[in-house]
């Protein structure tokens, strides 16, 4: 099934570019199809991200049990993803890939009005709305993320009598993470409207190199980036654990390699945990922090995601002074640790940084063409760092002799649904 899709893929691309090349004017007539991918695709964000957020953070069984490994866990993870989302928005600054391409590449898709300049005052205001549901009826996911944290860690503070909600949340998670799973099967499709009117309008202005040069540029800052992030973890492990470095990322390999197979890190899961006992990690350090890191630690796709906004941004000619590059900033940590480490999990939360600086959602069709390909890259990096954090957690637990038996609870973390 997974070659067949990715057949599909490479057809509906070549179809996109071809119509909106040679038949430009019908193609724009069927750019209803690619707006009905997207809306179907922000059907899902708000019920996910506050579903994944509190099933990741109650993950952790309790607020005592947090203890320190998951106090290291969650300071790496964050240090990790913001040097990842760092990596990427110095890179968009130094190379300005999207400077030169036509903003109609992305207004193609975009209901009009949609594009507008950010006020960083006002994105701070919206975090803390009055009314919640009056917020997610507006789309506004920052509320909801705050909101979903707070709620999460109310769960835990209350013990007992909230397991069943936690549970509850956790199994609407994975009905969600289903229904994604199924849109996917849609992206053909999808990508064939939003490719090809994309085209279409460039196309229309005899454009179409110019702008092959900037993606081109886009996809190597890219990677890049991804291979600066692994980098610097990888002098982690030589000066920080102390490990054998070429040892440690010889059996992680076979880790990447999954992971560069299966574009998922979830799926990914059960070989990274036999990486960590390869690595002689400490078993419960490894149970408890790999599939934490699997569901928070998403740099790769957290990178992707400032890297893309800026991106649009350049191409849009967007305010990027220092308080809407901060916003981007924040929003793409926020969205690397909400995304689900499923195929292509982190474009659904590239919504939510996009809203930020108010980039035009149908933006995500430009880069759908490639996604397939880069979501591969971004999953390998994700699991590589999944396991350094490990090995980073057990290194700083066994040191100051506080590592605990944690009891994993079966099946939660790797219910992810096939
Ligand atoms: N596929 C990625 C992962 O599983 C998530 C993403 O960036 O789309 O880690």
């Amino acid at each position: 099934m997974k070659n067949k899709m990715f057949i599909l893929i490479l057809v509906s691309i070549f179809l996109g570019v071809a119509c909106g090349v040679f038949f430009p004017e019908k193609m724009l007539t069927i750019r209803w199809i690619g707006t009905l991918f997207i809306n179907m695709l922000k059907l899902i964000v708000l019920p996910l991200v506050f579903c994944a957020l509190v099933s990741a953070i109650t993950s952790m069984g309790g607020v005592k049990r947090l203890g320190s490994i998951g106090f290291y866990t969650i300071s790496y993870v964050l240090l990790s993803v913001s040097i990842a989302v760092t990596i990427g928005i110095v890179l968009l600054n130094v190379f300005k890939p999207g400077v030169g391409i036509p903003s109609s590449f992305i207004l193609a898709n975009a209901s009009p009005g949609e594009s507008k300049a950010v006020e960083f005052s006002s994105f701070l205001l919206t975090l803390f709305p009055p009314n919640i549901i009056e917020a997610a009826a507006k789309f506004e996911i920052m509320p909801i993320v705050f909101f979903s944290i707070v709620f999460a860690i109310a769960c835990l503070s209350v013990g007992e009598t909230a397991k069943p909600v936690i549970a509850f949340f956790v199994g609407l998670r994975n009905v969600f993470v289903k229904m994604i799973i199924w849109l996917m099967y849609l992206t053909p499709i999808g990508l064939f409207s939003l490719l090809g009117c994309a085209i279409a309008e460039a196309s229309l202005q005899n454009r179409l190199l110019e702008s092959a040069k900037g993606m081109f540029l886009y996809i190597v800052i890219f990677l890049f980036g991804l291979f600066l992030q692994i980098l610097w973890q990888l002098a982690v492990i030589k000066f920080i654990t102390k490990r054998n470095a070429k040892a440690f990322a010889g059996s992680a390999s076979n880790a990447m390699i999954t992971a560069f197979a299966t574009s998922s890190s979830m799926a990914t899961l059960p070989v990274t945990l036999v990486v960590a006992k390869e690595q002689n990690i400490n078993e419960d350090v490894a149970r408890f922090v790999l599939p934490l890191a699997t569901t928070i630690n998403l740099a790769g796709t957290a990178m992707y995601e400032a890297v893309s906004a800026l991106f649009f941004c350049q191409i849009l000619g967007l305010d990027l002074s220092i308080p809407a590059q901060i916003g981007v900033f924040v929003t793409a940590i926020v969205a690397g640790m909400g995304a689900t480490g499923i195929p292509e999990g982190g474009l659904v939360t590239m919504i939510m940084v996009l809203r930020v600086v108010n980039v035009p959602t149908s933006a995500i069709a430009l880069l759908l063409p490639f996604d397939r390909i880069l979501d591969r890259f971004r999953t390998m990096t994700n699991v590589w760092g999944d396991l350094v954090c490990a090995a980073t957690v057990d290194h700083f637990a066994s040191s100051k002799s506080t590592v605990k038996t944690i009891e994993m609870e079966k099946g939660k973390t790797l219910s992810y649904p096939e």
